[in-house]
């Protein structure tokens, strides 16, 4: 299949082979975590808009999620706040990003098994716990803003602890997506 593809983009000229493939294309890595972030912008969420993208072992996107309500709270209705009661804050009430993507996966919960989730956040502990459940091995993260806070130590501890690596994607890229007629 690789093999077919670069061939296809090879042309004879003059009896050598000349590469014509495009130089600047996406790689895997920034594919996938431009797709999580992406999804982020689905967010309704005022200050914090978090994306995830869940692939499988062969490179197939199984399924991306962003953080938001659960199904069926009216967008309006609900708690965006930081501070005040736990009844009028958001914390109690949102899904985050993660969450949705391994629920939102309706194939065999299988696939998931050695799956890797792309997140431009470093996942909290509540997260940890799904992706760990999930039989997700690989987390690839940006930013890890939360380091410092006990939520993202326990994070750390409980996916070290058990199996599942942490990588974090090293990048500085700009991808401009225009989305304009003729
Ligand atoms: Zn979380």
């Amino acid at each position: 299949m690789v093999h077919a593809i670069i061939k296809e983009r090879l042309i004879i000229l003059g009896g050598s082979m000349i590469n014509k493939q495009r130089k600047n294309y996406l790689n895997w890595d920034e594919y996938f975590m431009a797709i999580a972030r992406l999804s982020s912008m689905r967010s309704k969420d005022p200050n914090t808009q978090v994306g995830a993208c869940i692939v499988g072992h062969d490179n197939r996107i199984l399924s991306i999620g962003y953080n938001g309500a659960p199904n069926g709270f009216d967008d309006k209705e609900f708690p965006w706040e930081r501070e005040g009661s736990v009844m009028d804050t958001k914390y109690a009430y949102v899904c985050h990003g993660e969450m949705n993507a391994i629920l939102n996966y309706r194939g065999s919960r299988k696939d998931l098994e050695g799956a890797k989730i792309y997140v431009d956040l470093f996942p909290c502990n509540e997260c940890a716990k799904l992706i760990i459940q999930s039989g997700i091995k690989e987390v690839i993260y940006m930013t890890d803003k939360y380091k410092n806070t006990d939520e993202i130590k326990v994070s750390k501890k409980m996916l070290n602890e058990c199996g599942v690596s942490i990588r974090q994607l090293e990048i500085d890229k700009t991808i401009d997506i225009i989305l304009k007629n003729d």
